[in-house]
């Protein structure tokens, strides 16, 4: 996968391009990364990328014309075949489902938003999804971009090493993840839950499911709305429900 980046600040990505998994996806060639420099595509002496928006008001606006050239520049006849993807605390929340589907392409742009955000007609030329991360505001979009790649990338093939490594994690399955522990048996008194030594294939993969709606229950009901259950995994709901109800003296 190849990926486009549109920013004012592309040395923010040092970081998380150049470390652990994301350096190595890049390294094997499973990964390609860009980085524009809206800047570059100024027309003024002063590089100026933003103006003051019209109808007043405080904040300034990112200006259409560097970032459409940039986009249009480096897209090249692409353009309208690539998803061209806003960084927006406008869009739609992104989720594992959405880091799946855009795993898909060949090749992905983002333009990293800043200041009070950017000329609405680059979203009405060539923006193809708005993107949030969350309901909060942040500075700029580049904090926001690097989620969604970290996110993406490990669902390209090779990326995690074992094959479907992401299809177990939280939210893949509709489900929290279980618990994890790895060695000593016994630490500080706690033990490790007996079933995970039972060295039984069976015994383990039914407790990790057990624990997973156990946990999903506890800490994201909703997700539970939509998860693929078992008829013996809605049994156990309807009994965690139960008990809920009944802690409450609603039962
Ligand atoms: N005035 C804008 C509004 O209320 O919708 C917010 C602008 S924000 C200060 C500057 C930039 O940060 C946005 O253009 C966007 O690119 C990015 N940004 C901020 N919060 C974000 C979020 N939750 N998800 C994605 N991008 C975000």
């Amino acid at each position: 996968m190849h990926i486009d980046i549109f920013t004012l600040f592309p040395q923010m990505f040092d970081g998380p391009l150049t470390e652990s998994i994301l350096k190595r996806a890049q390294e094997h060639e499973l990964l390609s990364v860009a980085r524009h420099d809206i800047r570059n595509w100024t027309t003024d002496k002063h590089r100026t990328a933003d103006d003051t928006p019209y109808g007043g008001g405080g904040g300034m606006i990112m200006k259409p014309q560097p970032i459409l050239d940039a986009v249009e520049a480096v897209l090249g006849d692409q353009l309208g075949k690539v998803p061209v993807i806003l960084t927006t605390p406008q869009g739609q929340v992104f989720n594992q489902r959405m880091a799946k589907e855009l795993a898909s392409y060949e090749r992905l742009a983002f333009i990293c938003g800043r200041y009070e955000g950017i000329d609405e007609r680059v979203r009405d030329l060539v923006v193809t999804h708005e993107i949030s991360i969350g309901d909060f505001v942040l500075t700029g979009g580049e904090l926001p971009v690097m989620v969604m790649i970290d996110a993406i990338a490990r669902h390209l093939p090779g990326v995690l090493g074992e094959e479907g490594a992401a299809d177990d994690d939280s939210h893949a399955t509709g489900l929290l993840e279980h618990p994890y522990y790895t060695r000593p048996p016994v630490f500080r008194g706690l033990a490790v839950p007996p079933e995970l030594l039972t060295g039984s294939h069976r015994v383990i993969e039914r407790w990790r499911r057990d624990q997973a709606i156990r946990r999903t229950w506890a800490r994201r009901p909703d997700l539970l709305l939509t998860a693929d259950l078992t008829d013996a995994e809605k049994y156990l709901l309807a009994d965690l429900a139960l008990a809920w109800l009944d802690a409450r003296n609603l039962a």
